[in-house]
């Protein structure tokens, strides 16, 4: 057996072991006991961190340790020093942006994948790591009903990423080389892209990595008549001026659940623009993609069969841990015309034939985790039926709190719910009608719920519209979260309404 024991001569501490099975079990033991006490006491620590900027700076060492320190010593300061400073994610109390949900299937397959540190860059690297990767991806797409054109038992396939940002520029890029095959390298400044102004921010920032001109970066405007969904007829009418200035259309993001309230783009008509102009379709479905394997909300990905890409993150609604984001595309093709790599220190027959997958040619970097064992982990322990009904226990918990909201007339739903978001406002008219004090009024009922670190609920504005949201869906939340959440809420718009009087 080959050990990992290096010897410092000049070292007084003798042997150094970085790797010890013993030492291994021993400390990780530790360690799972730490966070197993850590997930039991979770709702005792405010769940907005309270702390100050710069707090940590000033707690911990200016230097590394030269001589080595007692894990046990590490771990107090983990509970002293670093738990202050954390918002709890994984709080049943957090209600903020979108939730990040976890399991504990997700966290035994990131054990595994950490344990192997396998680097499956291309197929002979790791073959499981991709052969696995290959599987998982078809088996979603499957509970998802996706046409077998995204699929490797059809023509298409799909890849684990880090986050939507990576998906959305590994397309970008595959479209923009397409298009400039056509028209020539030189007229990179004539690509055009299309998205709403709900779209995320991450698109057009991955529009300029991919270097499309920030003015060629369209985000059409959307109404509350529409429940902020991106018009086709708005697109078809951009993309037709743009034609003919002259200017070339590659690619269009739709949003399935956007950030500010998830609304929901319609695929079927916005496929039909985009098929007609050759221009890509992607659709982001960051967040409520996951609801799309319960039938009930299938239709959200009506259309999907005439769009080129779609993905979803499973580290937000499917249980899986930061960081994985499932990208499925109809041609494969692109992606490696784009970005395939081939440095002789990676040459191998198998790569040669093109008889396997080199995942390394789906991606922006070279190295790449075995993400698929926590997503296979997931899918294998909690099956089908599971994942389904975590879905739905969300969304009836979300359902809960918009009757709370509805039943109250002092509080209203601002734009309508369709996963497990409810989007809403303090509204007791009065002397508070103007939009700039109920605006403030809001804002200062945020401030105040979030700074008793019972609650951390967070907000946005569409449409001028100061609106609050309230996610729910952290994976240890129960309904009685819920009801003391609504209860906090109103005692404290209570409160400021009494402070004013
Ligand atoms: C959260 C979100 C993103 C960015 O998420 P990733 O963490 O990069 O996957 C992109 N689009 C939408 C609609 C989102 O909600």
């Amino acid at each position: 057996m080959g050990s990992f024991t290096t010897s410092f001569p000049e070292s007084p501490l003798g042997e150094f072991k970085p790797l010890d099975p013993e030492e291994f079990r021993k400390r990780a033991h530790q360690t799972v006991d730490f966070i197993a006490d850590y997930y039991n006491s979770i709702e005792s620590y405010p769940v907005l961190s309270q702390v100050e900027p710069g707090y940590l700076r000033n707690q911990l060492s200016q230097t590394a340790p030269y001589n080595p320190e007692p894990f046990e010593a590490v771990l107090k300061d983990v509970q002293k020093d670093i738990i202050p400073g954390m918002t709890h994610w994984l709080s049943p109390n957090f209600f903020a942006y979108f939730p990040a949900t976890v399991s504990t299937a997700a966290f035994l397959g990131e054990m595994l994948c950490t344990s192997f540190n396998s680097v499956g860059f291309n197929w002979l690297a790791s073959p499981a790591a991709t052969e696995l990767e290959i599987v998982v991806m078809d088996w979603l797409a499957e509970m998802l009903k996706l046409p077998k054109s995204f699929m490797f038992s059809g023509t298409g396939g799909g890849v684990l990423q880090g986050t939507t940002s990576e998906a959305i520029l590994c397309t970008i890029v595959a479209a923009r080389d397409r298009a400039l095959e056509r028209i020539g390298k030189e007229n990179i400044s004539k690509l055009v892209v299309y998205g709403s102004d709900q779209t995320h921010s991450t698109y057009a920032k991955a529009c300029k990595i991919a270097g499309i001109l920030p003015c060629n970066i369209r985000a059409i405007a959307t109404t509350a008549d529409a429940a902020f969904a991106l018009s086709p007829s708005l697109v078809r009418e951009a993309i037709e001026a743009d034609v003919a200035a002259g200017l070339v259309p590659i690619y269009l993001c739709a949003t399935v659940g956007t950030t500010s309230t998830t609304a929901v783009d319609p695929l079927t008509a916005l496929a039909e623009v985009a098929n007609s102009f050759d221009v890509w379709l992607h659709v982001d479905g960051a967040y409520a993609g996951s609801a799309c394997i319960c039938p009930e909300f299938r239709s959200y990905l009506d259309g999907i069969e005439r769009a080129d890409s779609l993905s979803l993150s499973p580290h937000k609604w499917f249980l899986t841990f930061l960081d994985c984001c499932c990208l499925w595309v109809k041609q494969p093709s692109l992606l490696l015309k784009a970005l395939s790599t081939d440095p002789e220190y990676l040459k191998n027959k198998l790569s040669e034939s093109n008889n396997v997958v080199d995942y390394k040619d789906w991606q922006v970097g070279t190295g790449r985790k075995f993400r698929a064992l926590r997503l296979w982990l997931v899918l294998r322990c909690y099956g089908v039926a599971n994942l389904q009904s975590h879905i739905r226990t969300d969304v009836g918990m979300a359902n809960m709190f918009e009757g709370f909201v509805k039943a109250d007339p002092r509080f209203e739903i601002v734009t309508p719910r369709r996963f497990s978001l409810v989007c809403f406002r303090f509204n007791p008219g009065g002397a508070w009608s103007e939009p700039d004090s109920i605006e403030l009024l809001n804002r200062k009922l945020l401030e105040r719920v979030n700074s008793t670190g019972k609650v951390y609920m967070t907000h946005s504005k569409v449409g001028g519209v100061y609106l609050l949201r309230f996610a729910v869906g952290a994976t240890l939340t129960q309904e009685r979260h819920v009801m003391a959440a609504w209860d906090l809420i109103k005692s404290v718009a209570d409160k400021i309404i009494g402070e004013i009087n």
